[in-house]
């Protein structure tokens, strides 16, 4: 038989995880990237014989594919899929491709702020509880490459971002869990909420009787494009609190202590909710979440803790990078606040936390390379401003604002490209930089 002409676009993580579950299935392979590949990818698709192209398109090969696999960086705009589209070319998302691959159990996470948080915690509370399960998706490897494996889990926890979930067409997850929808990625979305909130809640639209959709019912976005739907999944509305007056947390008739958990505020408590919700829906015991939470820990750069010097603790909050996720930073401070804020800047509407800031921020350090929108949004609520480029002088300036009992807090509410590679790069040289004061 003759086998079916894959071309994959794009050859990061995804696309080549992609590759390597479309060779372990028989199909005839092309991979295409308009950028450089990088070296290990490179090395990985020559090592498994597998025929792709850098640097361009060529068309002739792509439009004569059965079937087109796109990596999620890939616009719809691109001209090379507007064309493929004209043409009839059937146009999937790698985890659309990967999930026909598997009869696992599958819980699938998205949101705007928190996928990586409920992701790793779910991912944490199934396998403490000894189930056989594998994590990956927009983090850590590719759904693909996680199948391409020889053996496979019998659960898989996924984070998916929106771009994932834009090509998918029957891809059905058993449990969903829609965290929270605010503004982002605008440019891929004609600057439409509507049409970024339709793609949020592509996760439950196959969903059927049976199925589980954990979602976010004081998120007025989801709230609202909940009514009307046709709902065959059950369902569990998940209310997101303000603030919490003991650290506990209910659910489902179990109560849950938080207080030996690493997880901090109210937005935490909510993922953790969320995680839990999923976690009790697969028949993991209460006693073994609960402690379960003692032990989890979250990836870097979420509400990190990094040192505490003279009674002065540091947080690395370096993947904040909207002011959504500022808003619940600020929000599970109970110290006050120095805080170190800025980058590029997406759009920001700093009305939105001005009142918190008034009430916990004492000092702002602003460290991106232009921060004239952050001295005119706070200069008037905050006296003690200052601005540099430089991180062991963000880091300087916020001790001399500190007294014991506060707390430094990057949270920078932007991008980091303008002055680092990621917010990676930015959240560990602010680590690197406070633990060196302490030697
Ligand atoms: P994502 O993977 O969606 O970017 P993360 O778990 O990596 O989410 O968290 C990104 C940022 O958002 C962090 O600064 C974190 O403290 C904050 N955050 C985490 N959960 C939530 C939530 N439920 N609502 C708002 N902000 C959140």
């Amino acid at each position: 038989m003759k086998s079916m002409k894959v071309v994959i676009l794009g050859a990061g993580e995804s696309g080549v995880g992609a590759a390597l579950l479309a060779q372990k299935n028989d199909y005839e392979i092309f991979v295409s990237d308009f950028g450089q590949i990088g070296k290990d990818f490179k090395k990985e698709l020559n090592a498994n014989k597998i025929a792709f192209e850098e640097g361009k398109h060529t068309e002739e090969k792509i439009f004569d594919a059965d079937l087109i696999i796109k990596s999620p960086g890939i616009s719809d705009k691109v001209p090379v899929i507007q064309e493929s589209l004209k043409r009839g070319i059937n146009i999937i998302s790698e985890i659309e491709f990967a999930a026909k691959y598997t009869k696992a159990k599958i819980i699938a996470i998205t949101g705007s702020n928190g996928k990586t948080t409920t992701t790793n915690l779910t991912y944490h509370l199934l396998k403490a509880a000894g189930i056989d399960v594998g994590l990956g998706g927009n983090i850590g490897f590719s759904f693909a490459r996680l199948l391409a494996q020889r053996k496979h889990h019998a659960f898989y926890v996924l984070e998916l971002s929106s771009f994932q979930l834009d090509n998918i067409q029957a891809f059905r997850p058993d449990i969903a869990i829609l965290l929270n929808i605010t503004p982002d990625h605008m440019d891929r979305y004609d600057y439409k909420l509507s049409n970024y909130i339709q793609s949020k809640f592509r996760i439950m639209m196959n969903q059927q009787a049976g199925d589980l959709f954990i979602y976010n019912i004081s998120d007025v976005n989801i709230n609202q494009s909940m009514s009307g739907r046709r709902i065959k999944m059950d369902t569990v509305p998940v209310r997101q609190h303000a603030f919490f007056e003991t650290e506990k947390i209910e659910v489902e008739g179990h109560t849950f202590k938080m207080s030996k958990s690493s997880l901090k505020g109210p937005h935490n408590y909510f993922n953790a909710t969320c995680a839990i919700t999923a976690a009790l829906k697969v028949g993991v015991a209460p006693k073994l979440i609960q402690k379960a939470l003692a032990t989890f820990q979250n990836d870097p750069h979420r509400l990190e803790v990094v040192a505490n010097i003279n009674g002065i603790e540091f947080i690395n909050d370096s993947k904040a990078t909207n002011v959504d996720a500022v808003y619940y930073a600020l929000l599970a401070m109970v110290k006050p606040i120095v805080w170190i804020v800025g980058g590029i800047d997406k759009g920001n509407d700093y009305s939105l936390i001005q009142p918190l800031v008034k009430e916990k921020v004492k000092a702002i350090v602003c460290l991106g390379a232009d921060n004239t929108k952050l001295f005119a949004a706070f200069q008037e609520t905050i006296n003690k401003i200052m601005e540099t480029q430089n991180v062991l002088e963000a880091v300087k300036m916020s001790i001399e604002f500190a007294e014991k009992g506060d707390v430094v807090l990057l949270s920078p509410a932007c991008s980091s490209f303008d002055l680092f590679k990621n917010y990676k790069e930015r959240g560990d040289q602010f680590r690197e930089t406070v633990q060196l004061l302490i030697n």
